[in-house]
């Protein structure tokens, strides 16, 4: 059986297949955090459902700038919806 790498999603914490999830990093050099397009950027990563109501929970929750301890610019939540 294939090993499937599981990540939890920072609004509703549950753990889903990597694949399924939206992946967003902060760039250890620019301290700028962003949406990982294509899975390779490196740096700190967090996990959120392609799906409006966890992104909606995190931006209202501010679960990134939490997950970052640094401000995220409204913008990525948008562009994260524009993913689903
Ligand atoms: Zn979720």
């Amino acid at each position: 059986m294939k090993h499937i790498p599981l990540r939890m999603c920072i609004a509703c914490r549950q753990m889903y297949p990597q694949c399924e999830l939206i992946r967003i990093v902060r760039d250890n050099e620019t301290d700028e955090v962003k949406l990982d397009m294509n899975k390779k950027l490196f740096g700190r990563g967090a996990y959120i459902c392609k799906n409006a109501e966890c992104i909606q929970k995190a931006e209202k929750k501010r679960g990134i700038e939490r997950h970052f301890k640094c401000a995220v610019p409204k913008e990525l939540y948008k562009a994260a919806e524009e993913l689903i």
